[in-house]
């Protein structure tokens, strides 16, 4: 897939139906022996990308690199190296989930992120409006889970018993993608969505 360098990062040149229906093809597939991730980097992620080591490797072993954020469109302009549009996280996982009548079968996510009952929200408004969607299940970690090596297990566990073609993870920027970076092996998903406050306004 064709990518534009922009801030040091490789963006990928896609529209925001495009990379849906990469989404789509990949859930549609076989699991691999390591979860692929999507990031959605807007600009105050460009920023912690160029001090942050670990976030640039995140960034380097994404399947997906979208652009959420008018200005990295606006600039991959400017530089002569347009991206054909904007691609947000809050953008891509409804699209997703309106694509998902086109595969055989159900297309499963599971929510891992924003606080306790929002999640959960998220999930009953999903399945009444997309039908073609089914939430195999939900998680809000606690503050702090990430240095835990047993809520860290834990939360594995619940992926790995539900097995979501889909895991959408909103824990805030760089926290979801070094949390991807580092488990991706052991993500029991065939891809995850690295998208902020997504299931916040899926919870409405
Ligand atoms: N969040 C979480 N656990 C954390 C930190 C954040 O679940 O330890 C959630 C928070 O509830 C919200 C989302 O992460 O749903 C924050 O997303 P936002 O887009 O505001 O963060 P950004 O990516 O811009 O840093």
């Amino acid at each position: 897939l064709p990518t534009v360098p922009l801030f040091g990062m490789n963006i990928h040149r896609l529209t925001l139906n495009e990379a849906a229906g990469a989404v789509l093809d990949w859930a549609a597939a076989p699991r691999g022996a390591t979860c692929r991730y999507v990031v959605t980097p807007n600009v105050d992620h460009a920023v912690m990308y160029q001090e942050n080591d670990a976030l640039r490797r995140a960034y380097r072993e994404a399947s997906l690199v979208l652009a959420d954020g008018a200005p990295i469109v606006a600039a991959s302009r400017a530089l002569g190296r347009p991206l054909p549009e904007r691609v947000a996280g809050s953008d891509l996982a409804p699209r997703l989930f309106d694509l998902a009548k086109q595969k055989d079968g159900p297309l499963s996510v599971y929510l891992l992120g924003a606080a306790p009952g929002v999640a959960e929200r998220a999930a009953a408004n999903i399945e009444r409006r997309w039908p073609a969607v089914r939430v195999a299940g939900w998680y809000s970690p606690p503050l702090g889970f990430e240095k835990n090596q047993a809520e860290n297990d834990r939360i594995l566990g619940l992926i790995a018993d539900a097995q979501p073609d889909v895991l959408l993870v909103g824990l805030g920027a760089p926290k979801q993608e070094l949390w991807v970076q580092r488990f991706a092996p052991l993500i029991e998903a065939k891809t995850a969505l690295c998208i902020g406050a997504t299931i916040d306004f899926l919870a409405g």
